[in-house]
Order: C-alpha cells, then structure tokens, then sequence
C-alpha cells in the first residue's frame, strides 16, 4: 500500500489511516465521504438495526425509533442541515418581504401598498435624520401611541430616540433647548 502520510485520513472509530478514496461511499445518491474506514464500516459488533451510516457526518450513528429510507442523517446532522436550510430559506428576498407584509399588516395595519407608498414618499430613507435603515436592516413603522395612526417610516435609532423621549414634544423642545444652551447659540 502506498502511504502519503498528509493525504491520508484517520478513522474517527479505530484511527488507521488510509487513502481518502478508501472513504468514499453512495447513500441516498449522494457521494459521502465517511468518517470510517471499510473495516469499521463492516464492524458486526455495531447493530445495524440501530446504526445509519449518515450521509452528511459520514459516520456509522445510532438512531432512535424504525430505520426508513428517510433516515439518511443522523438526528445532530439532520437538525444542523434543519437550521442551516431555515436560515438560507428565511433570507431570501421573497420571504423577507412576505414577514414585512406580515408585520406591518399585523402590527400596524398597514397594507403593503401603503407600506411601500411610505417608503416611496421617503426615497427608502428615514422620515427624521434622512438615513438610510439601521439595525435590523429596515425602517421601523412610527405610529402615534395614542391613536395607533402610521406617521411614517424611521431609522432604528430616530425610533427608540423618539421613544425614549416619550413621544413627547415638550421633551424634545426641552432637549433642544439644552443642547443650543449647552452649545452656547
Ligand atoms: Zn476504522
Ligand atoms: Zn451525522
Ligand atoms: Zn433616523
């Protein structure tokens, strides 16, 4: 056998190195590369009726329950590729708009064409400071507390400044004053 010892890879079972093309292996149509040799690979003293060979850590897994075809990833494996898909799926364009709509509609009763007529009116930019969205990426929905009626679209910073204030001109009056005063204008 010819050995290359930095090419080699190590069983994650035993830990004998062999080439890595001894690792290659087909589950459900897709190349894996194992984490086992071919020898652990036929370890009689692993129960098959209890053990997938999954596709994704390309080791031999205990599962819990029946063993279906289904059963191509081990429960670690199957949950990460879960997330990992979730998170892709959610920050697609699409989608994104789709939560938008959602919340807007949900929580301010704003429809999207109105949404977006907002956004027009402000060229995408926030209704006090002229910024562009901060935090999450987007312009908060402003609304009067008091009549929940839609002002406009603000930063995420102008929003929880405004909030912090209380929504309250005399405050903001007072602010200002304090800040010329300070400033000596
Ligand atoms: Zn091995
Ligand atoms: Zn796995
Ligand atoms: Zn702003």
């Amino acid at each position: 056998m010819s050995i290359s010892a930095e090419s080699d890879q190590s069983c994650r079972r035993c830990g004998t190195s062999h080439p890595p093309s001894a690792y290659v292996n087909t589950r459900g149509g897709r190349r894996v590369q194992l984490a086992v040799c071919p020898a652990c690979l036929d370890d009689p003293t692993i129960p098959r009726h209890t053990h997938i060979l999954c596709a994704e850590c390309g080791d031999l897994c205990p599962i819990d329950g029946p063993i279906t075809y289904r059963n191509l990833f081990c429960a670690p494996c199957a949950q990460q590729r879960d997330r990992a898909f979730r998170r892709t799926y959610r920050q697609q364009p699409a989608e994104k708009r789709k939560r938008l709509v959602y919340h807007v509609a949900t929580r301010y009763g704003l429809s999207a064409a109105r949404y977006d007529a907002l956004m027009d009116q402000q060229g995408g930019r926030c209704a006090v400071c002229g910024g562009p969205p901060t935090g999450q990426g987007r312009l908060h929905v402003d609304h009067d507390h008091a009549t929940s009626l839609v002002r406009g679209l603000l930063c995420h910073d102008c929003n929880t400044g405004i909030g912090s204030l209380k929504d309250d001109l005399s405050i903001l009056r007072a602010a200002v004053a304090y800040l010329e005063r300070q400033s000596g204008r």
